[in-house]
């Protein structure tokens, strides 16, 4: 199949193409850049071994998209091409609105122009909100989201179930991601954030590479074994796994399935520190600070539905997305510039 990566420069998006040909797919990369480099598209080409198509482009032009999707035709669309940062979303809720929701209704109008029926999007676990038990399932309904990002996943699955209502012929997948870490196990591709991380594992890689002095670890009073905040980490490759088992299903099925993408098993954010002290030989200088605004005290993801009826699982450990973040991290200190 030849599939269109919207925002396929970016951490998930770069690593799931690699993948994508390695299982003899073709790619087809769209991406701004407000939020990757160039760069990376050259890496997925040397990890490959293959050359990639890439545009620079606004995913919420239309005129843009259509013409690339002309001059590629393609399969399936996987639509990553997002602004993710919770905490600026709340700062600027217009601009993540106004990016989030346009590049979704560009990508399905151009889809129906150019008779694309099959999408798989890039959405979170956040969008199960603060009401309901964890483990997540898929049957539940979405829940109140805490921040303007977290609406825009809502709102853009909900779009995207509205248009496969619709039209018979479309075939959605919405993969909730849980938290996605780790990096290729070459250290030539990985998570690059640009300025102060937001994320726990390329804040814990900074530190141990010496560029931040230490992590703050937000609250450790939760009602949580060890008092930190529990999340299901899942390493990047498996997430790109299952994007190609979630591409595949597309072909073979109409209307809109949602999948889990975690490992099924909480970790706390001591575990995590200690876990990377581990497979670094690194000490990583942490104290306790308040709890951070929004956080959940823990959730994780029942994964048997992927498991089920993508046949997919991830199968990588702990021990490798701390090892592959560090080996990432080591070889690339300041990420793509490096
Ligand atoms: P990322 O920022 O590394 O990748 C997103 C890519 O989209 C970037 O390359 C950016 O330049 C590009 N982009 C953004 N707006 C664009 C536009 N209008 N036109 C063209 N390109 C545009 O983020 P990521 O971690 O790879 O995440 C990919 C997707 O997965 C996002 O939609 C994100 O919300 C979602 N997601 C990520 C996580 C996570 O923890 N990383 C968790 C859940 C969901
Ligand atoms: N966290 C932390 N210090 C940091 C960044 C994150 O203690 O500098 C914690 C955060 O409170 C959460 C966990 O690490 O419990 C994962 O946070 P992240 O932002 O990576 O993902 P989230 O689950 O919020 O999407």
């Amino acid at each position: 199949m030849r599939i269109l990566l919207a925002g396929g420069a970016g951490y998930i998006g770069s690593h799931t193409a690699v993948e994508l040909i390695l299982a003899g797919h073709d790619v087809v990369i769209v991406d701004n850049y407000s939020n990757s480099s160039p760069e990376a598209v050259e890496r997925i080409e040397e990890v490959s071994g293959r050359s990639v198509v890439a545009y620079e482009a606004d995913v919420r032009d239309h005129d843009a998209v259509c013409s690339i999707m002309r001059e590629y035709p393609v399969d399936c669309v996987v639509h990553f091409a997002g602004l993710k940062a919770v905490g600026e979303s709340v700062r600027k809720p217009v601009e993540y609105y106004r990016n989030n929701i346009d590049t979704t209704l560009t990508l399905l109008e151009c889809m129906r122009e150019r008779g694309v029926h099959n999408i798989v999007f890039s959405s979170s676990a956040t969008v199960y909100g603060e009401e309901n038990p964890y483990p997540y399932v898929e049957t539940m309904p979405r829940g109140r989201c805490s921040n303007p990002y977290g609406w825009t996943k809502f709102m853009m699955e909900q779009i995207l179930e509205d248009a496969a209502r619709a039209d018979a012929e479309l075939s959605v997948v919405l993969l909730r991601y849980f938290n996605p870490i780790g990096a290729h196990p070459s250290g030539r591709m990985g998570e690059d954030p640009q300025g102060i991380p937001n994320n726990l594992m390329p804040y814990v890689a900074q530190v141990a590479v010496g560029r931040r002095d230490h992590l703050t670890i937000f609250g450790n009073d939760y009602p949580t074994p060890d008092g930190t905040c529990r999340r299901d980490y899942i390493h990047v490759m498996d997430l790109a796994a299952g994007h190609v088992k979630a591409v595949e299903y597309t072909a073979a099925h109409k209307g809109t399935e949602i999948f889990n993408l975690g490992t099924g098993t909480p970790c706390s954010v001591l575990e995590i520190v200690r876990a990377f002290e581990e497979n670094s030989g690194v000490p990583v200088k942490y104290e306790f600070g308040p709890r951070r605004d929004g956080d959940l005290a823990e959730f994780w993801a029942d994964a048997d539905k992927a498991r089920d009826e993508l046949g997919w699982t991830a199968a990588r450990t702990l021990s490798d997305m701390c090892r592959d973040s560090w080996n990432w991290q080591r070889q690339n200190p300041k990420g793509y510039e490096s």
